[in-house]
């Protein structure tokens, strides 16, 4: 089983990658934000309390987000690996992830990192939200909290898991086959 991380900062293009990299490696695509997106959509309880969070620009609590991710996985017991995109966001889900895939003898295998500069993210995602819908992305303050989130919360994770000898970084900044191609190398190598 392999099971990769994707990690980049908001707009970084990891929903797009993702798309290419589930098929090409036969892996199950587990976006924490496509499936708080699905709740809300779909009104569960799950998505009402996610939405006061995501409108903003927060994270969702890290006890919701765990338990909602641990479900998605047990629905998948017959997956050859999985591709997390947009988990974990803290520590605290880093580790609950970590201890988790040990109950089942599993463990993250890589994390790969689209990386690119905060002002072009930050256009790219204005740009996103003139088509997406998302609240999230049609205002600025809010895009700049996400990032805000990020640099607190999320970072401290590429110490966490370059401890671990588990971190790769490739650059997000090219045409969609560039980039995928870059991440192919990543994971080809493991
Ligand atoms: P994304 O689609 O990955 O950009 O996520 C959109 C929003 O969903 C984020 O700004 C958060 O509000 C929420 N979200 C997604 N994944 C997580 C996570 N792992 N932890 C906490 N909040 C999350």
């Amino acid at each position: 089983m392999i099971n990769i991380v994707l990690f980049g900062k908001p707009g970084a293009g990891k929903g797009t990658q993702a798309e290419f990299l589930k098929k090409k490696y036969n892996l199950t695509h587990l976006s924490t934000g496509d499936i708080f997106r699905f709740n809300i959509k779909n009104e569960t309880e799950l998505g009402k309390l996610a939405k006061t969070y995501m409108d903003k620009g927060d994270l969702v609590p890290d006890e919701v987000t765990i338990q909602m991710l641990q479900s998605e996985v047990d629905k998948n017991p017959q997956s050859e690996g999985f591709l997390f995109d947009g988990f974990p966001r803290t520590l605290s889900q880093a580790e609950a992830l970590d201890n988790f895939l040990e109950s089942k003898k599993e463990k993250i295998t890589a994390t790969v990192a689209l990386e690119a500069n905060d002002e072009i993210l930050v256009q790219r995602l204005l740009e996103r939200g003139k088509t997406s819908g998302r609240p999230d992305d049609q205002d600025e303050e809010k895009i700049r909290n996400r990032y805000q989130e990020y640099n607190e919360k999320t970072a401290p994770l590429m110490d966490y898991y370059k401890a671990q000898n588990k971190f790769h970084a490739v650059d997000g900044i090219g045409t969609i086959e560039e980039i995928t191609d870059r991440l192919s190398t990543v994971i080809d190598s493991l």
